[in-house]
Parts: C-alpha cells; structure tokens; sequence
C-alpha cells in the first residue's frame, strides 16, 4: 500500500484530500469533530517533517454555487485549535487567491481550500478542475475514506497528475486495514449485525456477509419486512412490500450455507411516529394495526446481546430502532453495550459509520470498541467487494 510513511514531506507541499464533511448546528457550531480528529495524524506528520499542508473537502450538498451555510471557513477556527496553529483559508479552491496562497504557503503552514462542491465540475469528476486543483502542490495525499466511493475530481481523478506522487494517508491506511480484517482475517465466531431502515439498501452486503459470517444478526426497521414475509402482523412498521420474496430467500440461503439468522422475537411499538407516543411491548408476529415497531424489544436484546457476547468478530451496520429519540433507543444501547462487553473479552468490533457511529457517539462507546468507520457508503460498498475508486486512482 502506497502510503505517506513512504515519503519524507521535507520541503514538499502535499495537497491532501480530507473529509471534514462533520455536522455542523444552527450556530456554525460543529455537532461532531470526528472526522476532523481523524484526520490529524496524517496532517501532523506532514508538518512535523517541514512539509506545507494544503486541505481540500467537500461539507454538505450546496447545489448552485457559493452558499454560506456550505462554506468551509465555518471549520477554521476549531481546526486551528486542534492543530494549535493558526490555518490559513482560501475562500475558493481554484483561481489566482488560492494559488497565490498555496505558493506563499511556508513549511509547517497550513492552509484550508474553500468546498469543493462549489463547482459542480468536483462531483462530475471533470478534468480540467481536477488538474486545476493538482497545481497547488507537490504530491497528493488522499485521506478521505468518507467520500472513497466516489469517482470525483479531487478524489480520483486528480491522481492522474501525480503519477509519482500519490499516497493513501493515515486514516485510509486504517479503515482499508481494518476493512481487510474483518472480510479476510476474522476469528471466529463471526457475527454481523444489520439494522437501519431499509434490506434495499443492505441487500448486497448481506448476500456477501453470508459467506462469510457465523451468525447474522437483523434488527431495526428492516426486521419488519422478514416478519411480514414469514406471516406475521407487522401494523403500521416500515415495510419493503416489494422485497419479501428477497426477504425468504435470504433466509433460504442462509439455511443452505449454515449461517444462523436471528431476527427479533419482539419490539417496543407505539401508536404514533413520536417520542411522546403510547408504548408498548408486542411480539413481532402480532403487532396491532395502527401500532408500529420503533424499536427491538426486551426478549430480542437478550437473544442478540447473548450472540454478540460470544462472538470474536463484530461488524455493526445499522440501528436497531430509532435510536435519535429517546424513547426508541434503548434496544440500540443495548447492542451497543454488548458489543462493548465482547470488545472487553477480545473480539474485533467495527462499527460500519453513519447512523452506527452516531449512536455509539450518542451513548458514549466509541472509545470503547475496536474500530469506528468514518464511511457511510464507502465501508458499505467496500464490504460488498467493490473497487472504490478513491482506492483504485492511488493504487493503479
Ligand atoms: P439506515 O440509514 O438504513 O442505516 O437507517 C437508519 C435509520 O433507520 C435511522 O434514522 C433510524 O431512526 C431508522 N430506523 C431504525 N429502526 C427503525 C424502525 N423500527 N422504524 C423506523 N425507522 C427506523
């Protein structure tokens, strides 16, 4: 693997592609630094050797140009203060003030490009822009597993322009290691935990998983599509209609291939969308008509926390109710606290990122399991055995 270890940034101006895509509240304040955390080993490095650092990224889906609430200056301050140094910001990514900036840039300096989505030209992968951005420094280094999926300008097809000097940094260094481990390495007993609101969305990655997990775990809005499929009264739940028929012959081939599926038994509903609703615990094959399941109920976290304590490999996608309210979260803490307990007694635990990072973020576990991807996407399409193209443009 190509990586910045390789290189001494002695005098070099590395161009790094970053994902400080973080969530940002009413105020400009950032609600989660993660990914910005994340990616400071990489730049620390580079200044720590007397190499200049220029970032690029993208924050949000601005989608007519400049647009305030987009802007990345909105991250400067917090990031001056985790680097502690004054960073640099070019209020565009491209033209003379950032080329300017970018040559007058000095070793150990920082500077911090406008988003990139301001010019629709980053996400169409154009060339031109991308070979634009690649003038701003000497070698490129890509650290953005969060947006790896992606076949953009400053992701992908920038590589091009540095066809000697192309590196993955640290943070992708590790979420591809920790990636191998999971799909090439895992110690068994294997289990795999699949949540979140849609099987459409995960369909790839389970038929995959099935080669390769002990066990399979399905929790959150999904279930309810399997409960249906197998017969049952599901209420007002989230249900795919259309996808019961792939819903059975998962379990169909899960069966063919000895894998054991474990779905929930029963679940906490309510009668309305709402912290605030009536609950109420029902089985999963009997849940009255104008109830829905919110989230997996008492009997289920016990079943499910009893495979994940005696399992030495962990993979968590997906919430197992709508955890972001209160009343709902409680079967998703419980998970999370499994997962912690078998982290203890020595398994591998990696939490896919989105809604699975938010919530061991929202109980106070990150630290607390092995590994917290900061891809959404990128982890999902990794899994299921894609080329990410991010990978792929440093590597080839
Ligand atoms: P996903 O992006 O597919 O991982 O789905 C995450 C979302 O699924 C979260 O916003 C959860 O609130 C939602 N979710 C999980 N379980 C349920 C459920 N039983 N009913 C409705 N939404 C759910």
């Amino acid at each position: 693997m190509k990586t910045i270890d390789q290189v001494n940034f002695a005098g070099k101006k590395a161009l790094i592609r970053v994902d400080f895509n973080v969530p940002l509240d009413g105020d400009y304040n950032i609600t989660d630094d993660n990914r910005m955390t994340a990616a400071l080993p990489t730049i620390q490095k580079i200044l720590k050797e007397g190499g200049a650092v220029i970032l690029m990224s993208h924050l949000g889906r601005p989608k007519d140009g400049p647009t305030e609430k987009y802007s990345l200056k909105h991250v400067v301050k917090h990031l001056s203060d985790l680097l502690g140094q004054q960073v640099e910001f070019a209020d565009d990514c491209i033209g003379e003030q950032a080329v300017e900036k970018a040559k007058d840039l000095k070793a150990g300096e920082v500077l911090l490009l406008e988003n990139l989505r301001f010019y629709k030209e980053e996400e169409k992968g154009d060339k031109d822009f991308a070979e634009k951005l690649s003038k701003l420094g000497d070698v490129y280094v890509n650290d953005a597993f969060g947006t790896a999926h992606r076949a953009h300008a400053s992701t992908a097809v920038i590589a091009q322009f540095f066809p000697n000097a192309k590196y993955f940094g640290y943070l992708m260094g590790a979420e591809l290691a920790n990636a191998e481990k999971i799909l090439n390495g895992a110690e068994k007993p294997f289990t795999a935990i699949m949540g979140g609101a849609k099987v459409s969305d995960k369909i790839l990655l389970i038929e995959k998983l099935l080669e390769k997990v002990d066990n399979l775990i399905i929790g959150g809005g999904m279930a309810y599509t399997f409960a249906k499929a197998q017969g049952g009264k599901i209420g007002k739940s989230l249900l795919e209609a259309d996808k019961q028929e792939l819903a059975l012959s998962l379990l169909e081939k899960a069966k063919a291939k000895g894998v054991n599926i474990i779905l929930p038994t029963d679940s906490i509903i309510a009668d309305d969308f709402s912290n605030d609703a009536n609950k109420s615990v029902s089985s999963n094959k009997d849940i009255p008509d104008d109830w829905e399941g919110l989230d997996i109920g008492p009997e289920t976290v016990k079943a499910f926390s009893k495979v994940i304590e005696e399992s030495k490999t962990l993979l968590w996608n997906g919430p197992m109710g709508v955890f972001e309210m209160e009343s709902f979260d409680k079967g998703t803490k419980a998970v999370a606290e499994a997962v912690v307990r078998a982290t203890q007694n020595g398994a591998f635990s990696l939490i896919g990122g989105g809604d699975s990072a938010a919530a061991v973020a929202k109980f106070g576990l990150t630290n607390d399991v092995s590994y917290v991807s900061t891809g959404g996407g990128a982890l999902l399409e990794y899994m299921e055995g894609k080329e990410l193209p991010g990978v792929k443009a440093i590597n080839e």
